[in-house]
């Protein structure tokens, strides 16, 4: 035992963080961390990481982590067995569902999380619970881009691999910020640029790494994408420049497409986003001569209240220029978490069941319902946002979340807040005691992916294992451990022993993971979804055709639909996301003693001009208030931000400066994601500096 205990041991692993899905060993000895190492042979990433994969791995052992069961007595939590906790549950969720229906149940899965996990968690609000109320964060983020793609090219996956986008001719990033969301993504680009003289155009409000090693950083006016986008594509078109040949063979609704432009003109474009009528001709002029282009977007293009028709128009354009099926074009929505990909692919949403077939589908319906040996709801149910609707309307009275921090990371957190005191009975399973957790009758504590075995999917559609390295902390378990306990109280008699059964049965279920297995995962082996039973993979999709039935994509026309703004009173452009340093609300990040160190708290970015139209320094208080709440953050005078937009990292784990507290209610009028990218807010100095 001695031996084995001073044994440094070596494990395979999948970084924890954003959707580039790096691998890499991590280095262990009993319970301490020792290293990261990367490999060559690891297929997204090679030998790189970013600071988060390799100094952000110290939550795993913090003293902070939940190590057994809470249940809630009054205002106290207590601790609990597990044996109490589960029977709580189900006794309390089965007197829910009978008092006022399956629908009364609301679950939210996580992206952060395995897929079979994810998997088991959809299988259980189904066939257990009798309801579709089941949703993944993918809502806040990146459902707009899987919509615009699915309506177009027919799947919400990106077109090909990682690598490919290193042999594009022109990269074109629309509101995103790869140097520090998805860093080892961007080094490619970066690489690329250099090397191989890769033109490069970045469009966002804000001038990022990547946009000031750009050919061409150009800034719109908020929310305006879809106009420029429009106005080029028909401008490509007027010019005869649209690939006609490409279109008449595998594109479907040209002249509707056509006719849909008919606003969009370049002085229409001008008026609206801003740019100048030259300029527009410059980019489409530079669309033009490149041989292959691909799209990367991200939040800056999805969070608003037309986040899937901009999505769209991007998809549009790449087809308009023939800009699909060979390595190097397409559209490449960049995935913020770990498993964002994955949660959705493996069927917590509403609508779908794995692998995006219809829930509404009888044939489809009746297939699960015979291997899962239940009946199966076929309306859709609430998606994230609707829930909370539905809970403030009295209409869901339960809710069983896990690995998801909604108390802090939804938009409008003071109305979600309200909506949490209204529930009858919330479950909450995570690593830490969050915001959320707060809000909880039970709490159960989960394991980390360092502690279990799963797969996550990444940005490129790539499943990869990850093994267990540590054993899970205290009481704490697998996610998937804890639903099938969970299930098997209430009678499902689930028998896994290990996520690779989980993924067996997915497999025989779901065609586009029909050759996907655990075998065929091992080492650095990864598989790029659809995969064929015998085990081919698709690192590149549309090569012959795209996912619609006569193997043709869609043009899908779309009209602008304006900014939500406030109203006068609010004079500043509240724009939010990430820094390279921290995740989302820092819970894992600021628990990393290499990365808080270095960045213990996040700021907001003012620009010079209004500093100094303010009289502040950097360091100053600042309150900033919006109709929907107020938040006080320090300030950093940067020329990254102009005028009077400001930049406000979300990484907060305190309430007081989180900017959801300013965000508001509106949505994305098509998947309901919320327009966290459109809030005007007013400033008061608290301290100068
Ligand atoms: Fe992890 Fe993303 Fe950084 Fe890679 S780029 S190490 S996946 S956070």
């Amino acid at each position: 035992a001695t031996m084995r205990k001073d044994r440094i041991e070596r494990t395979k692993t999948v970084c924890t963080y954003c959707g580039v899905g790096c691998s890499f060993e991590v280095w262990t000895k009993d319970r301490e961390i020792l290293k990261i190492q990367p490999d060559p042979a690891a297929p997204a990433n090679g030998i790189s990481t970013c600071v988060k994969g390799k100094f952000g791995w110290d939550f795993v052992n913090s003293e902070d982590r939940l190590t057994t069961p809470l249940i809630r007595k009054g205002e106290r939590f207590v601790e609990a067995t597990w044996e109490e906790a589960l029977s709580l549950m189900a006794s309390k969720m089965t007197d829910i569902k009978e008092t006022h229906g399956n629908d009364s149940i609301g679950f939210i899965a996580s992206s952060k999380c395995s897929n079979e996990e994810n998997y088991l968690f959809q299988k259980l609000a189904r066939s257990v619970f009798g309801t579709n109320n089941i949703d993944n964060c993918s809502r806040y983020c990146q459902t707009p881009a899987s919509t615009g793609l699915m309506r177009t090219v027919g799947i919400g996956g990106d077109a090909g691999t990682i690598e490919d986008i290193e042999s594009s001719e022109l990269v074109l990033v629309v509101g995103a910020n790869p140097a520090e969301s998805h860093p080892v993504l961007a080094t490619r680009v970066k690489r690329a640029n250099k090397l191989f003289n890769q033109k490069l155009i970045v469009f966002d409000l804000r001038e990022n790494e990547l946009a000031q090693r750009a050919d061409l950083f150009i800034s719109p006016k908020p929310g305006t994408d879809l106009v420029w986008l429009n106005a080029i594509a028909k401008y490509i078109i007027e010019q005869d420049w649209h690939d006609a040949d490409f279109i008449e063979k595998r594109v479907n609704n040209f002249q509707d497409f056509v006719d849909s432009l008919d606003t969009y003109t370049l002085d229409y474009a001008e008026e609206k986003t801003g740019l100048s009528k030259e300029l527009l001709i410059k980019v489409a002029t530079i669309i033009h001569e490149a041989k292959s282009m691909c799209a990367l977007w991200a939040m800056g293009v999805t969070q608003h209240m037309g986040g899937t028709d901009t999505s769209t128009a991007i998809s549009n354009l790449l087809l308009v220029t023939g800009n699909y099926g060979k390595p190097g074009t397409g559209g490449y929505p960049l995935r913020g978490h770990n498993n964002v990909q994955g949660a959705s692919d493996f069927g917590t949403m509403p609508e779908w069941l794995p692998g995006y077939e219809s829930i509404e589908d009888d044939k489809i319906r009746a297939k699960y319902e015979e291997a899962w040996g239940t009946t199966l709801p076929k309306e859709p149910g609430y998606n994230n946002h609707e829930v909370v609707e539905a809970i403030q309307d009295g209409k869901v009275k339960a809710m069983y979340l896990f690995g998801e921090e909604m108390g802090l990371v939804d938009s409008n957190i003071n109305y979600v807040h309200t909506a949490f005191e209204k529930l009858d009975f919330f479950v909450v399973q995570d690593i830490f005691f969050s915001k959320t957790a707060q809000f909880a009758d039970v709490v159960l504590p989960a394991a980390p992916s360092l502690e279990k075995d799963g797969t996550f999917t990444n940005t490129e559609r790539r499943i990869q294992r990850f093994h267990k390295a540590l054993e899970p902390l205290g009481d704490s378990k697998p996610d998937w451990r804890i639903f099938q306990d969970f299930a098997n109280k209430l009678g499902a008699n689930w028998k896994y022993e290990h996520p690779g059964e989980i993924m067996d049965e997915v497999a025989k279920l779901s065609p586009i993971f029909a050759g996907v297995s655990y075998s065929r995962l091992e080492g650095w082996d990864s598989q790029l979804w659809p995969v064929n039973k015998d085990g081919t993979d698709t690192p590149l999709l549309y090569e012959e055709e795209f996912g619609f039935e006569d193997g043709k994509a869609r043009l899908f026309p779309v009209e602008w639909t304006p900014p939500y703004e406030p109203g006068e009173e609010y004079d500043l452009h509240l724009n939010n996301g990430r820094i390279l340093e921290h995740f989302h609300e820092g819970n894992m990040t600021y628990r990393s003693e290499g990365i808080s160190h270095k960045v213990p708290e996040p700021w907001l970015e003012v620009s010079p001009e209004l500093a100094s139209k303010r009289g502040i320094k950097t360091g100053a208080l600042v309150r900033l208030k919006s109709p929907y709440g107020e938040t006080e953050i320090r300030v950093w005078v940067t020329e990254q931000v102009k005028g009077k937009q400001l930049y406000f990292p979300m990484h907060s784990m305190e309430e007081k400066s989180a900017v959801n507290n300013l965000t508001s209610s509106y949505h994305d009028k098509d998947t309901h994601t919320p327009n966290y990218k459109e809030m005007d807010v007013k400033m008061e100095v608290i301290e100068p500096s």
